[in-house]
């Protein structure tokens, strides 16, 4: 007898509202694109790029991604993002702090991040949002000792910490906190060869990070919290 196989495709993220900050190009932008074709319902793309981020908001389609201006070391500024959100779309169900830099490394990928994850936790815990997610980028090197890099290293180490504390103190709300920690695509192929020798899968794309994102933001990772996925290819450290 044949056995008919059947695949399922389903949309992950049907109905959800999210927050992508940085999300106006890199992994933030690959990631917004993805979560619209797994029908969230409202995509807020935050970003101090204006012009960017409203072209890419524009490309996602108006219905469904809409752009606000939100510089991530203004605590007031990413406080006001999440607010409207929430009186807009009526909830935030995820947030994906990714927005990073190389400069203003602690006010951005520390502070920053800091200030989106405890204002979204609020506004998840207020509005009894069930099954809220956060997902913050860290770093393949904010697990691991670099020099050359103390301070970038040591503002993506601190990433971990806060995913590791919130995950704790969240956990009775039903809320998610977890790390997405990525390696270094193709632009960053030669850095990452001489550092640290890339070897392994090859050079990483956008869209990488972005399935990654997608599994810790949508209901097949439920009971995963507190943990750091690194999407490396298998780079060598
Ligand atoms: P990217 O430069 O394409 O995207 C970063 C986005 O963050 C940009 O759109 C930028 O305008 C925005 N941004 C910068 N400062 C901001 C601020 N103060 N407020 C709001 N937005 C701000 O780079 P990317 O590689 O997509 O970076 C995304 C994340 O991935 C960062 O946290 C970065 O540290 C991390 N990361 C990147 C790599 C890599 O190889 N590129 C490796 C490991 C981790």
């Amino acid at each position: 007898m044949t056995e008919t196989v059947h695949v399922l495709s389903y949309k992950k993220l049907e109905g959800k509202v999210a927050i992508i900050t940085g999300g106006a190009s890199g992994i933030g932008e690959a990631t917004a694109r993805l979560f619209a074709q797994h029908g969230a319902r409202a995509i807020v793309i935050a970003d101090i790029q204006d012009a960017l981020g409203q072209s890419v908001a524009k490309s996602i389609g108006h219905g469904q991604c809409t752009y606000m201006h939100c510089d991530v070391t203004d605590e007031f500024q990413v406080k006001s993002l999440i607010d409207s959100t929430v009186e807009t779309f009526g909830s935030l169900d995820i947030m994906f702090s990714n927005a990073g830099a190389s400069e203003k490394l602690f006010a951005i990928n520390t502070r920053g991040m800091a200030a989106c994850v405890k204002h979204s936790a609020r506004a998840m815990v207020e509005g009894r949002v069930k099954g809220g997610c956060i997902v913050c980028t860290g770093s393949l090197i904010g697990s691991v000792g670099m020099e050359e890099f103390i301070d970038y290293v040591m503002s993506k180490h601190a990433v971990l910490g806060l995913v590791r504390c919130a995950s704790k103190g969240l956990g009775e709300y039903g809320i998610r906190v977890n790390c997405v920690s990525p390696g270094g695509w193709k632009e960053c192929e030669k850095f990452f060869e001489g550092i640290m020798g890339l070897k392994g899968l090859g050079a990483m794309k956008a869209k990488d990070v972005a399935n990654a994102v997608l599994f810790l933001a949508c209901p097949d990772s439920q009971f995963i919290t507190g943990q750091n996925l690194i999407v490396d290819g298998g780079t060598k450290l």
